[in-house]
């Protein structure tokens, strides 16, 4: 049986930035990932519906985010799921998917998650069910202290990576502005927001 190696990056990704691309490329380089999965929520439950991008945008973007990295693949099992994304769905539902799909294949999952995220580890639902799915990998991230998780300490990973101080909370308030996004995120990402008119 050939073995796998899968990350999965959750993520609201409104809109994707160069911080999740070099936390999914380190986190690949690091633990020799085969693919790193990014997964738009659907609509997200911890945050109040503010004037953002469509869940249909926000998953053309990683898209676009993507599409030059043979390691990177984007899922829509969030966006096709109805009702608020957990990441114990997330994972239960691509692990279903793969068994179904690929049946010689072994596959190993690790979920990708920035120090913010795991911070809130606790107040997932089923945080049990995620460690038995999935290795954790927290990455750091500037402005966030990495609080360790109440988890059993072989369930999850820390790992320290190039400081990015970028959030899509940043990047939508400049483009709101009229600042630029240049670099912050991908060409094709800054290009697509102006195109629709995103976060004005
Ligand atoms: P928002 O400001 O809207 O919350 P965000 O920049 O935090 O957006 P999310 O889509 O919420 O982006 O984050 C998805 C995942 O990526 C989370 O696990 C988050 O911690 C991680 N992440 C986001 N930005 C960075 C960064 N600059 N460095 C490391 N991890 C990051
Ligand atoms: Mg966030």
């Amino acid at each position: 049986m050939t073995t796998r190696r899968i990350g999965v990056m959750g993520g609201t990704f409104d809109p994707i930035h160069h911080g999740h691309l070099v936390a999914a490329s380190e986190v690949a380089y690091s633990f020799k990932l085969d693919t790193v999965l990014f997964a738009p929520t659907g609509q997200p439950w911890h945050k109040s519906p503010a004037p953002g991008a469509t869940p249909e945008e926000r998953y053309l973007m990683t898209v676009l985010a993507t599409s030059t990295d043979d390691r990177f693949d984007v899922t829509r099992v969030d966006i096709d799921r109805e009702g608020p994304t957990y990441t114990v769905d997330t994972l239960r539902d691509l692990r279903a998917q793969y068994e179904l799909n690929f049946p010689n294949l072994e596959t190993e999952w690790f979920f990708i998650t920035g120090a913010d995220a795991l911070a809130d580890i606790m107040e997932w639902r089923g945080p049990q069910e995620v460690i038995a799915l999935a290795h954790i990998i927290g990455v750091t991230r500037p402005g966030h202290e990495m609080r360790h998780p109440d988890l059993p300490a072989d369930s999850w990973t820390l790992l320290e990576i190039p400081a990015m101080a970028i959030s899509s909370t940043n990047i939508r308030a400049r483009a709101g502005r009229g600042e630029p996004i240049n670099y912050l995120v991908p060409e094709s990402v800054a290009n697509f927001i102006g195109k629709r008119k995103l976060y004005q």
